[in-house]
């Protein structure tokens, strides 16, 4: 896969009126900008996910609607869930799995992650996993064994079908929202250790043709160019991906290398 992928992850820090403002000054400045070389995914959050359709729609410009969080099972007694056949009637084609933030705030275990990875691809979603260390597994040299073993339980047990495509995002904790982003030449090394555990479970081939490695974590236009490595297949995006010059001078950036 040669196109990088820039997933836009709003959380929960807009309303439904900046929402629509936000897609629509990101959408009119995305005329300009040549989808040649880029994915372009954006995660409001549940409530936006029609408007946010509906404006992409209209705009005719091939982005993709993700969602930032999905429940483990189609339907049943789970208030407050959402089903992922609700995502996909409401045109949603990616989602996030296991983001920190849930893992920490809202204790989501490895086992969820799983499940939901699981109903993500019976769905035919497409699962972004989150994985990543936090500043104290980092300072306890135990960074490569977290990684490893979210990865693990993030695609182990699966096989990878013809058109399904899968994406783990590497997001050290530290690093979100901190704007200390990783240093770019570990961030090889680490993307290394994820694809070799994805290589060992789904297979080169499945590996190379239907998964991303993709990097998250306090990116901006400033140090983006750092990040435009071969080896990195596309970003995360939380912060700067709230201002829209901001979001588009990124995408510009990555359009033109
Ligand atoms: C994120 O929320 O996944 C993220 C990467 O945020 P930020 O870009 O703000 O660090």
């Amino acid at each position: 896969m040669n196109k990088k992928i820039i997933i836009a992850n709003w959380k929960m820090a807009l309303t439904f009126s900046q929402t629509e403002s936000l897609v629509k000054d990101i959408v009119d400045g995305l005329r300009n900008i040549n989808f040649e070389k880029i994915d372009l995914v954006l995660c409001p959050s549940f409530p936006a996910l029609p408007l946010v359709n509906k404006i992409i729609e209209n705009s005719g410009l091939p982005i993709f609607l993700g969602s930032q969080n999905v429940f483990w099972e189609e339907r049943g007694s789970y208030t407050g869930e959402v089903s992922p056949l609700v995502l996909k009637e409401l045109g949603v084609s990616h989602v996030i799995i296991g983001h920190s933030e849930r893992r920490l705030r809202l204790k989501e275990t490895d086992e969820m992650i799983h499940k939901k990875v699981r109903v993500a691809l019976a769905n035919k979603l497409v699962p972004i996993v989150c994985v990543g260390e936090t500043i104290e597994e980092r300072d306890d040299k135990r960074k490569d064994m977290v990684i490893v073993k979210q990865v693990s339980y993030g695609v182990e047990g699966f096989n990878l079908n013809a058109d399904d495509s899968f994406i783990i995002a590497y997001e050290p904790v530290w690093a979100i929202g901190s704007g200390q982003a990783v240093d770019p030449a570990e961030l090889i090394k680490i993307i290394f250790t994820i694809k070799q555990r994805m290589v060992d479970i789904f297979g080169l081939e499945a590996v190379e043709k239907k998964s991303q490695i993709i990097y998250g974590g306090s990116i901006d236009s400033k140090n983006i160019n750092n990040f435009v490595k071969k080896e990195v297949d596309g970003y995360l995006i939380g912060g700067a991906s709230l201002n829209p010059q901001e979001f588009l001078k990124i995408l510009k950036i990555l359009s033109e290398v």
